[in-house]
C-alpha cells in the first residue's frame, strides 16, 4: 500500500470512528435526556402522590372528627329522645291527675334522670306562700334556705315574672355564679309554671360540675314540662270546681227530690181525704135527695090528694133538679171510688164493634135531633178489648154526648178504632166538627168541674165531671186519654184500651197530663 492510500484509509477510519463516537454521544445524550425527563415526571408524580396522600390524610382526619361528632350528636339525640319519651309519658300521666297532689306524685326522679338532670326542685305557690314542692337530689334541710335565697335573686324573680326560662346557658357569668353559689351546681335551668292567672311556681333542674353544659334542647324540654304541669294544675282546679258543683247540684237535686216526694205524699194524702170527703158527703146527700124525689113523686101522683097544676109544675121542677143532683152525686161518687181503687172493675174480653154500636144506638135520638151525621169505623182485625164493659161504655157515652152537645146542627161525628195497635193497646177516637176548645183550656179540661166559658155552656147545664170520670176510667184500664182541638174546626178525643189481660197487667200505669 502507498502512503496516500494509507493516509486516506486512516482518515476514513478516523472519520468512521469519529462518526461512531458522535453517534454514541448523540445516543447517550438522547438516552440521558429521556431519563432526566422520566425522573422529572416521576418526581412530579411523586409530588402529586404526596399531595393526594396529604389530602387523603386530611380527609381521614375529617372523617374521624365527623364520626366523633356524629357519635356525640347521636348520643345527644338518644338522650333527647329518652327525655322526650319520659316527658311524653309523664305528660300523659299528669294530664289525667285529678288534683295537684297527684300531679306532683308523678314527677319522679326517673323522669328528671331521663331528661338528663340529677337534681330537681319543683315548687308551686300562691298568695299565702308555698303550696306544694318536690325535691330530688338537694339536701332536704337546705331547701327552705335555698328557697328564700331564690326569692331574693333578681334574675330568677324577673324570669318568673316575665314568664321565660332561665338557664346557665343563657345568663351572664355573674348571675350564673350566684346561682351556682346558692345551689352548689354548675348547670341549671329554671322554667316558670304558668297558668292563665300568671306564674304559680317553677321547675328548677341542675347538674353538678362534671355534667355537660345544658343545651337549648334541654331548655325546651324543661319548658315543655313546666307548661304541661301548669296546664294540668289548671285542668285539675277546673275539674275540682266542676266536681264540687256537681256534688252540690246532686245534693240539691236529692234535697229537691225529697221535698217533691214529700209534697207528692201530701198531695196524695189530701187527694185521698178529698175523695173520702166527697164520698161521705155524696152518701149523706143521696139519702135525703132520694126522699125528696120520692115525696115529690108521691105528691105529683096525687096519692096524698089532688094538687093544683101550678104546684105540680113546681114539683116537676123539684124532681128534675133532684135528678140532676143525683147524677152529679153519682158521678162524684164514681170519680172518688175509681180514683181510690174502691170500684170493683169486672174486666173481661169484649167485642169492640157491638160495644161502639151500642153506644151509638143509645144516643141516636140526640144525634137525629141535631141532624148530625155519625160515622163509625172499626177495622175488621180489631176484635176484642179487655175492659169493664159498663165503664168503657161510659167513656164512649161521655165523649159522644159532649161531641153532640158542642157540634152545631148537621155536623159530623166520627167514632173510630185506629188500625195501628200501640204496645198492645187499641186507640179510639171521637171526632167532631163542633165549636172546638181554645188552647189555654185544653190543659185544664180533665180537671174536676172545669168547663170552658162559652155560649153553649152558658145555656146548657153541665157538671164538668164527665171528662174527669172518663180519664179515671181509662187510667183504671192502664190506658191514656188525650185531646186535640181547633176553635171553629172541631175536637178529637182519643183514648186507649188494652187488647188482653196480659197487656193490661204488664202496662205501666200512666197518669194523663196535658
Ligand atoms: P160538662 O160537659 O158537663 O161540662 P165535661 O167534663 O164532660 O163536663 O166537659 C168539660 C168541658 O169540656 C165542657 O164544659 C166543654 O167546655 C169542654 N168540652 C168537652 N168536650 C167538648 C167537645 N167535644 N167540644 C167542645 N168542648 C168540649
Amino acid at each position: 500500500m502507498t502512503g496516500p492510500e494509507n493516509s486516506s484509509q486512516f482518515f476514513l477510519i478516523v472519520t468512521i470512528a469519529g462518526i461512531l463516537v458522535l453517534a454514541v454521544i448523540v445516543y447517550l445524550t438522547i438516552v440521558l435526556s429521556s431519563k432526566e425527563d422520566t425522573i422529572k415526571k416521576m418526581e412530579e408524580a411523586h409530588q402529586r402522590l404526596m399531595r393526594s396522600f396529604n389530602e387523603l390524610d386530611e380527609q381521614a382526619k375529617l372523617i374521624v372528627r365527623t364520626d366523633l361528632e356524629l357519635n356525640k350528636a347521636q348520643e345527644e339525640l338518644d338522650k333527647r329522645l329518652n327525655g322526650i319519651n319520659a316527658l311524653q309519658r309523664t305528660s300523659r300521666q299528669i294530664s289525667q291527675a285529678l288534683n295537684e297532689g297527684e300531679i306532683f306524685q308523678k314527677l319522679s326522679p326517673t323522669l328528671f334522670e331521663e331528661l338528663g338532670f340529677a337534681l330537681a326542685l319543683v315548687v308551686t305557690f300562691d298568695g299565702s306562700g308555698m303550696r306544694k314542692r318536690i325535691n330530688i337530689g338537694f339536701a332536704e334541710n337546705s331547701i327552705p334556705s335555698l328557697l328564700s335565697k331564690l326569692e331574693k335573686d333578681d334574675h330568677l324573680k324577673s324570669a318568673l315574672k316575665e314568664r321565660h326560662a332561665f338557664s346557665s346557658n343563657n345568663t351572664s357569668r355573674k348571675s350564673k355564679e350566684k346561682i351556682t353559689a346558692i345551689f352548689d351546681i354548675e348547670h341549671f335551668i329554671l322554667a316558670p309554671i304558668l297558668t292563665q292567672n300568671g306564674t304559680i311556681g317553677f321547675v328548677f333542674v341542675g347538674n353538678r360540675y362534671t355534667a355537660p353544659a345544658v343545651t337549648q334542647g334541654d331548655e325546651e324540654l324543661i319548658g315543655i314540662l313546666a307548661s304541661q304541669i301548669g296546664q294540668s294544675i289548671e285542668n285539675a282546679v277546673l275539674f275540682e270546681q266542676v266536681f264540687h258543683s256537681s256534688q252540690e247540684l246532686e245534693l240539691k237535686v236529692k234535697e229537691r227530690t225529697k221535698q217533691l216526694a214529700q209534697a207528692l205524699e201530701q198531695v196524695e194524702e189530701i187527694n185521698q181525704k178529698k175523695s173520702e170527703f166527697i164520698s161521705a158527703v155524696s152518701h149523706e146527700l143521696r139519702t135525703p135527695l132520694t126522699s125528696i124525689k120520692g115525696y115529690a113523686a108521691i105528691l105529683i101522683a096525687g096519692k096524698i090528694g089532688e094538687i093544683p097544676d101550678t104546684v105540680k109544675e113546681r114539683l116537676a121542677k123539684i124532681n128534675s133538679h133532684s135528678d140532676n143532683l143525683v147524677s152529679l152525686i153519682n158521678n162524684l161518687l164514681d170519680i172518688a171510688r175509681i180514683e181510690s181503687g174502691r170500684v170493683e172493675m169486672k174486666f173481661a174480653l169484649h167485642p169492640v164493634k157491638p160495644m161502639v154500636d151500642n153506644v151509638a144506638d143509645l144516643l141516636t135520638p140526640q144525634i137525629k135531633d141535631k141532624d148530625i151525621k155519625l160515622i163509625v169505623t172499626v177495622p175488621d182485625d180489631i176484635k176484642e178489648v179487655y175492659v169493664d164493659i159498663s165503664q168503657a161504655e161510659r167513656v164512649f157515652i161521655n165523649l159522644l154526648s159532649n161531641a153532640i152537645k158542642f157540634t152545631p146542627k148537621s155536623g159530623t161525628i166520627t167514632i173510630a178504632a185506629l188500625p195501628e195497635i200501640n204496645m198492645g193497646f187499641v186507640t179510639f177516637e171521637v171526632t167532631d166538627t163542633g165549636i172546638g176548645i181554645p188552647a189555654e183550656d185544653l190543659k185544664k179540661l180533665f180537671n174536676e168541674f172545669y168547663r170552658v166559658d162559652n155560649e153553649i155552656n152558658q145555656n146548657v147545664k153541665g157538671t164538668g165531671l164527665g171528662l174527669t170520670l172518663a180519664k179515671n176510667i181509662v187510667e183504671a184500664h192502664h190506658g191514656k186519654i188525650d185531646v186535640k182541638s181547633k176553635v171553629g174546626v172541631g175536637t178529637t178525643f182519643s183514648f186507649t184500651l188494652p187488647l188482653s189481660a196480659e197487656i193490661f197487667a204488664n202496662a205501666k200505669i200512666v197518669k194523663t197530663t196535658i
